[in-house]
C-alpha cells in the first residue's frame, strides 16, 4: 500500500514535535524550511534563559493562556510533565529554575536540545527540503521556491507551522496572511506580544535611568499581576513583569488608546509596614535619604517615586506609602514588533477544527504561533508548540 505524503510547511518549534511524532509508518513526510536548518527561532530562544517549560501544574499554567480549544485540550493530552519526560527520553535532562521555569540542565545547550529533535526527526524518516519557501497556492497546490526555481507540489496533507511575525531574521515574518484570505479564512492582523511597552518617561528621568534594573517589584494591568524584574528604557519598560501583562495592555490600548500599568516597588511589605517605616524617627539626614535608607530604595526606584508625583505629595508619608504600592504608568503602546517574543494575530482560532484542520480547507492543519493565541513567555510559548505537535502527530 503507498503511504499518504504530508508536506509540513516551516522547520521551527511546532514542527519539531510533530515531526518527531507523526507515524512514518502511515505517512511519508516532508519538511520544506525556507532555511538552511531546523528552528532557528527555538535556537533564539536558547539565547536568552532558555524556558522549555514552566513547572506549575497544568491546570493552573492553562490559565496563562488566552486561547480556546483545540490548543487548550492539546496541553492537556501532552501537559509540561510529558513534556519534561519526553526530552529526558532523548537524553535532555531538565531542572526547576527559581522562577519554577523548567531549562536544560547546566552544560546543556540550547543546540544539543535542538540536535536532540534532528535526531529523533531523522530516526523517524522525516524528509527536510532546506532552502524551500511556500509562496501561496495555485489552485489545490502549494508553490515552492527553492534557490531560484519554483515548482508546485500537491501532497496529501498540509501542514502549516510558519510561526509568529517576530524576529523576522529566524524567518518567521508572517508575511503569508494574504495566501490565507485568498482562500476565504478569516485571519487578524499580527501585534507584538511578550515585548517592551512605551511610556512617556520624563525626559531627565529615562536619561539617567536607562539600561537600570527595577528588581523584585509587581507590575499590574486590569486583572494581571506579576512579580519579577524590569529594565527601564528609553523607550519605556522591557522584562518578565511586564510582558506577562501584555493581554492587558493590548485590550486596555484598543479600548482607549492608552493602558495603564501599576507598578508596587514593595511587593512583600504591606502600606502599613512602609508608612511605619517612613514614621520612624528621622536622623539629622533629608527626607530623602530617609526613606531610602529606610525602604531600601534602589536610585532608579527612588527616582521613579519622586518624578511620578508632586513636590508636596512627596511630602507626605500617607500619599507615598500608598504611591510606592501602586505607581500608575500611562503605556502608550508596544516596541517594534520585530523585537518582540511572540505576536499574537495570524488564522483566527474558529477557522480551525478540534483537530487543527482548517474549516475551509480539507486536509490542511494549522499549528504553532501562526495562530492566534497568547501566552507568557517563560516556556508557556514553546509548551503550546509542542503540545500543538503532539496533538496532531496524534489525531493524523
Ligand atoms: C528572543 C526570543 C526568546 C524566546 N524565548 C522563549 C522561551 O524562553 N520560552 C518559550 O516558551 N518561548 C520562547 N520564545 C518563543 C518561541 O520561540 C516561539 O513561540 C516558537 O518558536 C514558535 O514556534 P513555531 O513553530 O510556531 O514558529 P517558529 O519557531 O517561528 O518556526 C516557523 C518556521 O517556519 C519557517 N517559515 C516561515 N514562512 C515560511 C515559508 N513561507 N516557507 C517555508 N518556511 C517558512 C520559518 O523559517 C521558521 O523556521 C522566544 C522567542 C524569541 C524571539
Amino acid at each position: 500500500m503507498t503511504k499518504k505524503t504530508v508536506a509540513i510547511i516551516g522547520g521551527g518549534s511546532a514542527t519539531l514535535m510533530l515531526a518527531s511524532e507523526i507515524d512514518t509508518s502511515k505517512y511519508d513526510v516532508t519538511i520544506y524550511e525556507k532555511n538552511q536548518g531546523l528552528g532557528r527561532k527555538f535556537l533564539v530562544a536558547g539565547k536568552g534563559g532558555f524556558n522549555l517549560t514552566h513547572s506549575t501544574p497544568i491546570e493552573e499554567m492553562k490559565t496563562k493562556y488566552v486561547a480556546s480549544d483545540p490548543i487548550l485540550s492539546a496541553l492537556d493530552s501532552f501537559t509540561n510533565e510529558d513534556f519534561i519526560s519526553w526530552l529526558k527520553k532523548e537524553g535532555i535532562e531538565t531542572f526547576v529554575g527559581s522562577s519554577k521555569r523548567i531549562f536544560p540542565k547546566k552544560g546543556i545547550k540550547p543546540i544539543q536540545v535542538l540536535q536532540a529533535f534532528e535526531k529523533r526527526i531523522k530516526e523517524n524518516g522525516v524528509n527536510i527540503e532546506f532552502n524551500s519557501t511556500w509562496k501561496g497556492f495555485e489552485g489545490e497546490q502549494l508553490i515552492i521556491e527553492k534557490e531560484g526555481e519554483t515548482t508546485t507540489i500537491n501532497p496529501d496533507i498540509v501542514v502549516f507551522a510558519l510561526g509568529g511575525a517576530s524576529w523576522k531574521v529566524t524567518g518567521s515574518e508572517g508575511d503569508w496572511l494574504t495566501h490565507f484570505e485568498e482562500k476565504g479564512i478569516k485571519t487578524v492582523p499580527f501585534s507584538a506580544s511578550n515585548c517592551g511597552v512605551a511610556i512617556t518617561w520624563k525626559e531627565k528621568f529615562a536619561k539617567t535611568n536607562e539600561g537600570q534594573p527595577l528588581k523584585s517589584i509587581s507590575a499590574s494591568c486590569g486583572k494581571l499581576a506579576k512579580k519579577g524584574d524590569v529594565i527601564i528604557t528609553r523607550l519605556g519598560l522591557e522584562g518578565s513583569a511586564v510582558y506577562a501583562l501584555s493581554p492587558a495592555i493590548r485590550e486596555q490600548l484598543q479600548e482607549k488608546g492608552e493602558a495603564t500599568i501599576y507598578i508596587d516597588l514593595k511587593p512583600t511589605t504591606t502600606e502599613e509596614s512602609i508608612l511605619r517605616k517612613m514614621k520612624s524617627p528621622r536622623k539629622k539626614n533629608s527626607w530623602s535619604e530617609h526613606l531610602i535608607w529606610q525602604l531600601k530604595l534602589s536610585k532608579p526606584m527612588f527616582d521613579l517615586v519622586k518624578r511620578t508625583c508632586t513636590k508636596e505629595d512627596f511630602m507626605n508619608p500617607e500619599f507615598l506609602a500608598k504611591h510606592i504600592k501602586q505607581i500608575p504608568l500611562q503605556v502608550t503602546g508596544f516596541d517594534e514588533i520585530d523585537k518582540a517574543i511572540s505576536t499574537v494575530g495570524g488564522i483566527k482560532l474558529d477557522e480551525i477544527k478540534d483537530n487543527f484542520e482548517l474549516k475551509n480547507l480539507k486536509n490542511h492543519y494549522v499549528i504553532g504561533e501562526m495562530l492566534d493565541w497568547d501566552a507568557p513567555t517563560g516556556g508557556y510559548l514553546l509548551q503550546g508548540c509542542m503540545s500543538m505537535g503532539v496533538g496532531l502527530a496524534e489525531s493524523l
